[in-house]
């Protein structure tokens, strides 16, 4: 098979991992001449999920053989898809190809299992440990990370990766013993607790080694002492959503704990995709989109918002999220008696859970209000969507005279319902 081939396997087989964003890495360049590519700017390749969604990447997986048969994965064992496997040698020349003709970023690799988790790894790490100490690559590497591999395989990994991540797969650990018996629950979280301990230690030691600078001759400025490097853009995780009959609120729950447990970067929620000679335990179905979305924008208010996970979704509400309207407003429209918030008195964490209002349109306000008294045209300047804003707000020239109507409140959102477009 050639390398085209291959690439067109490998390729589309990778294409269902949504945890690929670049954000978060350490800023490195050849602009000095020395080394090759950065791992700034746009063009990392782009893929889409077969439902339409765009997945920036760049995006291979070193082999699609698998010895596990995880029920929702396109590679399981059982499938009857065409299979390619790349030599370490062969992806290492694609990606630094794809880099000189300015075609990627950086390289987003994952694999099956090939023989042995550990045996996958090293093959992964010898991916990235070529690329950075033989050519001096400086673009973003992403490891898709074996859970059941040794820890010092997880430790090698991280010094050579920007990013890595493990799946978590399923939001339950029922869920994953259904749909991916092979999988262990617990040594997915052990992964994830020794990358958190390397990822803080390294940390630790970068404070460190920045506090007491290197003095190379003794009329020489001192410079800081090289920091020890370890996945500087931290570790992310992905959770299919859709695969079973898991709730938003437990989705969410689960979510919140991985953050709090194991400080990732981001969780990743990945509508299920239905893939072909599905097995009779998976739905016939995806999920709505737009269900993914709302989890994203849940995400969002847990990391930024002060949001607690049972806030925005619980069992006592049903479980779900609302499709028709954002998390937000949903929380708002369920809470009249936190509203209006004045905003010239209310602390920030009350103004950040006013519908419409940002992180930064917040600390903007709270600046503005030291100097001044604020008025709808503040919002105005701000660019925030001021009706959406004003029913839950007191200004100097603006009281309403009662609480939010959900009625007028979602009109304009169910008058304008969103079709997704034919891509191809
Ligand atoms: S281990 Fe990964 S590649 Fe293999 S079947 Fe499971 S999800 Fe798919």
């Amino acid at each position: 098979m050639d390398l085209n081939d291959k690439l067109a396997i490998l390729a589309d087989a990778a294409k269902y991992d949504a945890s690929c964003a670049s954000s978060g890495g350490v800023r490195r360049d050849s602009t000095q001449g020395r080394g090759l590519g950065s791992n700034e700017g746009m063009g990392i390749c782009h893929s889409y999920a077969p439902d339409g969604r765009c997945i920036s990447l760049l995006k291979i997986l070193l082999t699609n053989h698998c010895r596990y048969d995880c029920l929702y994965c396109v590679n399981r064992a059982s499938s009857n898809v065409p299979r390619a496997r790349f030599t370490i040698d062969e992806v290492v020349r694609l990606t630094l190809d794809f880099y000189r003709r300015n075609c990627i970023e950086g390289l987003f690799l994952s694999s099956g299992i090939i023989r042995s988790p550990d045996y996958t790894m090293e093959q992964l790490v010898e991916v990235a440990r070529r690329l950075r100490e033989e050519h001096d690559f400086r673009g973003y590497i992403h490891l898709k990370t074996i859970p059941d591999a040794a820890a010092d395989l997880l430790q090698r990994a991280g010094r050579y990766a920007d990013r890595l991540s493990i799946n978590i797969e399923l939001p339950t650990e029922r869920g994953l013993g259904a749909l991916a018996p092979e999988k262990d629950a617990g040594a997915i979280r052990r992964s994830m607790a020794r990358l958190r301990v390397h990822i803080d230690e390294a940390r630790a030691q970068a404070q460190e080694a920045g506090r007491q600078p290197v003095r190379s001759l003794p009329q020489a400025r001192p410079a800081p002492a090289p920091a020890p490097v370890f996945a500087a853009a931290g570790q992310s995780t992905q959770m299919i959503v859709g695969a079973d009959a898991t709730d938003d609120a437990t989705i969410l729950a689960t979510s919140a704990q991985l953050y709090g447990a194991y400080r990732l970067k981001r969780v990743y929620y990945s509508a299920f995709s239905p893939i072909p000679d599905a097995s009779a335990a998976l739905p016939l179905k995806a999920p709505p989109l737009v269900r993914e979305h709302r989890l994203y924008q849940a995400d969002w208010l847990m990391r930024f918002y002060g949001f607690a996970a049972d806030e925005i979704a619980s069992p006592r509400t049903g479980g779900m999220l609302r499709l028709e309207v954002d998390p937000k407003l949903a929380w708002a429209l369920a809470h009249p008696e936190r509203f209006p918030v004045d905003v010239e008195r209310a602390p920030r964490e009350l103004l950040l859970r006013v519908p419409g209002l940002g992180v930064k349109a917040v600390d903007r306000l709270l600046l503005a209000r030291r100097v001044r008294r604020l008025r709808s045209d503040d919002l105005q300047r701000l660019h925030v969507p001021v009706r959406k804003v004003l029913p839950f707000v007191l200004l100097a020239d603006h009281r309403p005279a009662r609480a939010p109507d959900p009625r007028r409140l979602l009109a304009p959102a169910r008058a304008a319902e969103p079709q997704q477009a034919a891509l191809f």
